[in-house]
Parts: structure tokens; sequence; C-alpha cells
């Protein structure tokens, strides 16, 4: 698999094509430069498809799509494996696999790593994370500027963050998956049932969430034995017509493991057995 190729392709279009601003990324007229060219019709049970005819590609995304962030990045994910999966002719991509982050679908991870950096250039949105405490309100404004889905930009936001900072996604009461920045060296306590410590799980139970972000104990999201007395920022937000809750984690002050004064080493935790139980870590 190749991450690092996705983001090079993606960033040298975007590089080729000067665009400068967010506003100046339009994912269709981008496909078009590349030999894309997208159409919308209805379609049931998939986002969005490729077919490659040569040099040319003809990528159909489905109408019924709502969300204009959504149907973007459907556009751009395919664009991806247009770019990156030449050996394909034909590749049909459902909602799941515009969020998958399953290991045995490199490709499609590919194509959303691509779709991420193509919509949201590393070089562009990094001049827009100001150097401030990490909330859902910028996220949401970013959401804005870039035209993104509020969960889209959540992760690319983590994941250019210098701040110690996560985004997780919950379902049904149960902790689905999370990305996070480079420094933020916990891990989540993902397939598990939220702890009531949590705002999200507060959102599950009927309750409204704050408008802030709020302190909660760091033992409710980070898994592992840490401090007790640990604090975690939380910043959740409900998406209700997906019945998930996106929350934004951050540390602003040191949470240690409880043996760490002991010098012994941190843990490694394996999360291939903590994804859901379909594979997925990153699902609506
Ligand atoms: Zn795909």
């Amino acid at each position: 698999m190749s991450l690092l190729l996705a983001t090079v392709k993606a960033n040298t279009i975007i590089q080729s094509l000067q665009i400068r601003y967010p506003s100046e990324i339009n994912i269709r007229e981008i496909s078009m430069e590349c030999g894309a060219y997208v159409r919308e019709r209805k379609i049931d049970g998939a986002e969005a498809w490729l077919v490659r005819k040569g040099t040319k590609g003809i990528i159909t995304v489905n109408s019924g799509i709502q969300e204009p962030g959504r149907k973007c990045f459907a556009i751009a994910h395919e664009l991806g494996h247009f770019e990156l999966h030449s050996d394909s002719q034909l590749v049909v991509c459902s909602n799941e696999d515009m969020y998958a982050w399953n290991r045995s679908k490199e490709q499609e991870i590919e194509a959303n790593e691509f779709a991420s950096c193509i919509l949201m250039p590393e070089v562009i949105f990094s001049r827009y994370i100001k150097k401030e405490a990490p909330n859902m309100v910028r996220v949401s404004e970013l959401s804005g500027e870039f035209g993104t889905t509020l969960t889209a930009t959540a992760i690319r936001y983590v994941q250019l963050s210098p701040e110690s900072c996560a985004v997780a996604v919950s379902k049904d009461c149960i902790l689905k998956w999370y990305k996070k920045s480079d420094s933020f060296s916990f891990h989540l306590k993902v397939g598990e049932k939220l702890s009531p410590d949590t705002y999200a799980f507060d959102s599950f139970d009927g309750s409204e969430l704050p408008a802030k972000r709020r302190s909660v104990p760091a033992t409710a999201w980070i898994a592992g034995v840490i401090d007790p007395d640990g604090e975690i920022i939380e910043h959740s937000i409900a998406l209700k017509s997906y019945g998930v809750v996106l929350s934004l984690l951050w540390i602003d002050k040191e949470i240690r493991y409880r043996f760490k004064e002991r010098d012994e080493e941190e843990p490694e935790f394996d999360l291939t057995d903590k994804f859901t139980s379909d594979g997925k870590r990153w699902q609506w």
C-alpha cells in the first residue's frame, strides 16, 4: 500500500493546476483536467463508480447523495482510483468504501487518502489551522471553507494539527474508529461501549451536547492503565442524520501511564483486534 504515492499524486495535480485557495478546488474541473469526465446518475447500492477507457475515464456519482461535501468526496475518491490504479477498468464503490481504513482494502484506503489530499491539500489546509486549542467550531468553519464533510475535515484537521488531538466516531454508543495526530501518543477504546463519563455517551442518552469543549476523565476515552487524575478535552457534535457522534479530543496537559513512573516501557497496543466486527475502523 502506498499512501505516500496517493499524497504525491494529489499534490502534483494541485501544483500543476496552480491551485492556491480553497475556492479554487473544484473537483469536477480537476477531474476533467485529469481526463475523467464526471456525470451524475441515480445509483442503487453504490456511492460512485469509475469506468476507464484508455487514458480517459468516466466517473459516475450517485445523484441521490444530498450532502455536497459527500458528493465531492465520492468524485475525488474515484479520481484517486483513476490516478492510482491504472489496471482497474471498472471500479464500483460503496459508501463504506469511501470511509474504509480496513487493511484488506488497500486500494480504497489509497483512494480515500488521495481524496483527502486533493480536497484539502496540506499546503493550503495548514494555513487555515490556527494556533488555537482544537475545537469543533473551527473544524466546522474549515468544512465550510473547503466544501468537505465535517467528518472528512475533522480527520484532515487532526492529521495536520501540531496539537495532540484525535477525532473519534461513535455509533449506537460504541466507539467505532478514530484517527489521531502524530503527537497523540495514546490509543482509544475502539469497539467498546462509551463511558458514561463522556459527553458522547450523554448524546446517545438523549441529552443535548454542550456547545463548547469540556474536560472529562482521560480514562473515559483512552485505552490502557493511565493516570486516574488525567483529563482530556472533549468537543462532541451529533451527526443526527447518520446516528453518529463525532468527538474531537485534545490533550492539553500531560497524561502519563501509571507505571511509567517506574521507568517501564509504554505498552504496545495492537489495534488489529480492536476493529469493529466487520473489520472496519472507519464507518458512519
Ligand atoms: Zn473505491
